[in-house]
């Protein structure tokens, strides 16, 4: 790692693989930063720290919070929860002690029974819809989040311990027979969300596998900040001396002796005798060893700055940067939002408002009759003499929320529409200077402490900027006018201005989110480096109304932890060729720990849940072994200022046959994979363009590679076991990211760096839409997203990510009552799919025929003109119509000449895969 090249925060780098004969030279991976981090939601209920109390410094004490939040919406549309969803009890404290009593750990069932599932968290049970005519052959799954079982659910692939029994237990004994076999028989069901392979199996083939068409990966999520798996406190994790991985659950260990076997890279490593034991079920009460996730806690009492849990949470301030250059109507909408955000905060958070226009204007709250403000000048940065001058002042410009409540109120409603004649676009905005102002005032006093000594802040600060139009005046501004001779020049300095401002902003762990909205276009551009550096959000709104709100609220409370680092491991014949999340190659030497470190670290900008980072992967040589192991380090400091290191360790089985790899593939994984690398490419409208093209070539040679030739024709069948992927393919290269959709190349702009960094869950809804019809009796149908769906007698809502469609059929709309019922249990339906969502989509509702439904029919396939065959194969639901219903189905449709999924897969000489 040490003569590689330090990788710029541009985008992407790619190199040639390495030798594999000299490991310690690893090919550079191609990395990529783009803009960051939707989000995780509400505040997690604090962990329940136990602190080290007892005195052996070999005790260790497994955390007893076991309050799993399972997150299960009750919901009157008839969910049932999957089998996998099935929940373990959610209380259940127990304790696990280094040396268990003979009585605490019974060799029958202690651990199958009872200590096992309270660590195991299960995730919350994806939404299931009562799809009460034709479930089985839908050809989408019913589930949001689809969650990847581990491969150690499949106990077949794995060699039982038909193992040696305890009294083997010399060091002598071949390492073969001391597998400490974590025994994946008690673990029926884990889903570890966090990490998402597209495959559950690795095909053994090089040259298959390293097909770039199809590709290998996983996506990597830093997680809710809550425990996923035991919790070892206050001790530090066994490291393999020779590369760093952790032990873990799939070690081989010498019971005898306590040595434990690396499964990255094999070394022999000690436990300081920890792990002799006279059984191996004795060793299956250490966190570590039970499960193949587990949360190291660092805690305060080591440490002098730790706050306690009940003030550093909610102390961590929010600035609002606020645009005063609105006309009147958006001022209200404006005013409307930040009255009610000023309601929602905590009362212990500190809160201070900053206006920008020609001027920066820093509210003070200890004026309690008046708003008041100091002026600085906008033009230029503040200097070092007003900034001081302002904050060793007798102003208040940060205060809790419980003794200025009534001040941001006064202040907000003191505000007042922009008053001069000019245009939007071209009014003075020096948003830049505002921002360094906020930074300042959050920095306070601190700010002169000499540089290195820098001071723990209370987790993240944030800033959020409310803009209705682009930066024009001051540092980093640009002309408001594209036709300035030197536009060009001045635009990539205010770039790089804007970002260097993010990038102090992250080094003062504060994430500045941009909240954009109106008419107005802001040059997306400009301001996306300084949200993207610090580790925010940029996010454009139709108005300061609803959805604008809700982001503010969920920008202010979305859980970030800091000073991120993500470490992944995998086994030799494993190459990570490209990352790409909110984060950049972090420049870590271990070589002083671990000798041969050949790990690749990544530093996070911010630590959300809702975030992650797709890995592109490849392999060196043909597999010999039948495991392949990827261990991921997630190391941060939470919100309560505790040090997690958050281990998890997955073993893939490694397969000879093609098609047992296809079936192991994780269609919804691998779309979203493909999806991010080929949206990173898409940086304009014409390569946007380009990389439509690139999708059709991949669906050709996926079929070429994989697929078979059908007898009769010189089509190639697309393989059968991937029969989701095309159409997530397809629905991609239509919909909003790379497609035609939408008008504003900004917009584009700010929809592609969400998805560069969204999670699993939101990226998946951004590439396709979910589709839900309405029935009789509140339940919601799924659906393919395909026109179809427009029956007039029906309500359907589509989820697409950043933005939900309820459509109501004509039919419906023209019976009052009925359209109302089913109007709000749409609009239900909607904000449980939504509630936890970063940033929150726009939710439209229209009926059947208005001009807002063309944004609906947009995005749905146009599968009115297949067969009648093709159609039913595809959308069972047809056959429950009528013949009737059917015939009026068929007329109500427009002919337009977008393909429909069926006839763009024969025009690429490929025919579709049957649907399952
Ligand atoms: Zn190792």
């Amino acid at each position: 790692m040490a003569n590689q090249p330090k990788i710029s925060s541009a985008y992407s780098v790619t190199f040639a693989p390495s030798n594999p004969k000299s490991p310690e030279v690893r090919p550079e991976t191609k990395f990529t930063p783009p803009l960051s981090s939707p989000v995780g939601p509400t505040y997690p209920s604090p962990p329940v720290i136990v602190p080290n109390q007892i005195p052996l410094p070999s005790v260790r004490v497994p955390s007893l919070n076991t309050a799993i939040q399972t997150n299960f919406i009750p919901s009157p549309y008839g969910r049932t929860p999957t089998p996998s969803s099935v929940t373990p009890p959610n209380h259940i404290a127990l304790q696990l002690a280094r040396s268990p009593s003979p009585t605490s750990v019974s060799p029958a069932n202690g651990i199958r029974d009872g200590s096992l599932y309270p660590y195991l968290s299960t995730p919350p049970g994806p939404p299931r819809f009562s799809s009460p005519l034709q479930p089985a052959s839908l050809p989408f799954r019913t589930s949001t989040a689809t969650p990847q079982q581990l491969p150690l659910t499949s106990g077949s692939s794995l060699p039982t311990s038909a193992s040696p029994s305890p009294r083997y237990s010399n060091s002598s004994v071949d390492l073969q027979d001391q597998v400490s076999e974590a025994s994946e028989d008690l673990l029926p069901f884990i889903e570890v969300t966090n990490v998402l392979f597209s495959a559950s199996k690795v095909l053994k083939h090089k040259k298959l596998v390293n097909r770039t068409s199809l590709g290998f990966g996983a996506l990597v999520s830093s997680g809710r900040d809550i425990p996923l798996g035991p919790q070892i406190i206050q001790q530090d994790p066994h490291r393999c001396q020779n590369c760093g991985a952790y032990a873990n659950f799939y070690c081989t260990i010498l019971i005898g002796s306590g040595q434990w076997q690396c499964v990255i890279c094999r070394n022999l490593n000690g436990s300081e005798g920890e792990y002799i034991a006279s059984s191996k079920e004795e060793l299956r009460t250490l966190p570590e060893l039970l499960s193949p996730f587990v949360d190291y806690v660092q805690t305060g009492n080591k440490r002098p700055e730790f706050v306690p849990v009940s003030d550093s949470r909610t102390s961590a301030p929010v600035v609002l940067v606020i645009d005063e250059c609105l006309d009147e109507p958006h001022l209200q909408h404006l005013q409307g939002s930040l009255h009610a955000f000023v309601d929602y905060l905590p009362p212990a958070t500190r809160i201070g408002i900053v206006l920008f226009g020609r001027t920066v204007s820093v509210y003070d709250f200890s004026e309690e009759l008046t708003a008041s403000a100091d002026v600085l000048p906008g033009r230029i940065s503040p200097s070092r003499e007003s900034l001081k001058a302002l904050i060793y002042g007798t102003g208040l410009y940060l205060s809790p929320v419980h003794a200025s409540r009534h001040v941001a109120h006064l202040i907000i409603s003191s505000l007042r529409p922009y008053e001069l004649n000019f245009p939007e676009a071209s009014r003075d905005r020096c948003l830049g200077t505002a921002v360094e102002v906020a930074l300042a005032v959050i920095q306070g006093p601190s700010a002169e402490l000499p540089r290195g000594a820098i001071k723990r802040s209370l987790g993240n600060s944030r800033i959020i900027v409310c803009a209705g139009g682009p930066n024009t005046h001051g540092p980093g501004s640009v002309p408001h006018s594209f036709s300035h001779p030197n536009y060009a020049y001045m635009e990539n300095s205010a770039l790089k201005w804007m970002e260097n401002l993010g990038c102090e902003a992250h080094r003062q762990n504060t994430v500045v989110d941009i909240l954009c909205a109106g008419t107005c276009p802001v040059r997306v551009p400009v301001l996306q480096p300084l949200a993207k550096a610090s580790g925010g959000v940029l996010i454009v709104h139709d108005d300061f109304g609803e959805a604008f709100g809700v982001n503010l609220q969920r920008a202010s409370t979305r859980s970030a932890g800091s000073h991120g680092l993500l470490e992944v491991r995998c086994s030799d014949d494993i190459l990570i060729t490209q990352v790409i999340g909110p984060g950049e190659e972090a420049n870590v030497d271990n070589h002083e720990s671990f000798k041969n470190d050949s790990s690749l670290s990544i530093q996070m900008l911010s630590v959300e849940e809702m975030q992650c980072f797709a890995l592109s992967m490849e392999t060196r040589s043909d597999i010999k072994s039948d495991h392949v192991y990827f261990q991921f380090a997630i190391q941060y400091t939470n919100v309560y200022l505790a040090d997690i290191s958050r281990v998890i360790t997955v073993r893939l089985p490694t397969v000879d046959s093609v098609s047992a790899y296809l079936e192991s593939i994780q269609d919804e994984v691998a779309s979203v994979i493909i999806a991010k690398r080929t949206l990173l490419r898409a940086k304009n409208s014409s390569t946007a363009n380009d990389m439509r093209a690139t999708i059709d070539e991949r669906v050709r040679d996926i079929a070429l590679k994989f697929g078979t030739q059908t007898p009769s024709s010189k089509l190639y069948r697309f393989p059968k076991e991937l029969n989701l992927l095309p159409e997530l393919l397809f629905h991609l290269k239509r919909g909003p990211l790379l497609g035609n959709i939408i008008g504003h190349e900004d917009e584009r702009s700010v929809l592609r760096n969400l998805f560069l960094n969204a999670s699993f869950d939101l990226s998946i809804r951004m590439v396709a839409p979910r589709c839900l019809m309405h029935r009789e009796g509140g339940t919601f149908e799924e659906l393919p997203a395909h026109d179809l769906v427009m029956q007039s007698d029906s309500a359907v809502v589509l989820d697409h990510g950043t933005d939900v469609f309820i459509w109501l059929g004509a039919e419906l709309a023209s019976q009052a009552g009925k359209c109302a019922a089913a109007l709000a249990a749409c609009r239900t339906l909607t904000e449980e799919l939504t509630e936890m969502r970063f940033p929150a989509p726009r939710i439209l509702a229209f009926k059947e025929g208005s001009s807002q439904a063309r944004y609906f029919v947009s995005r749905l396939i146009p599968a009115h003109k297949d067969p009648p065959y093709e159609q039913e194969a595809r959308f069972p639901q047809l056959r429950t119509l009528s013949a009737e219903q059917r015939t009026k189905l068929k007329s109500s449709f427009i002919h337009f000449d977008e393909p429909s999924f069926c006839e763009w897969m024969r025009g690429l000489k490929i025919s579709p895969p049957e649907p399952s």
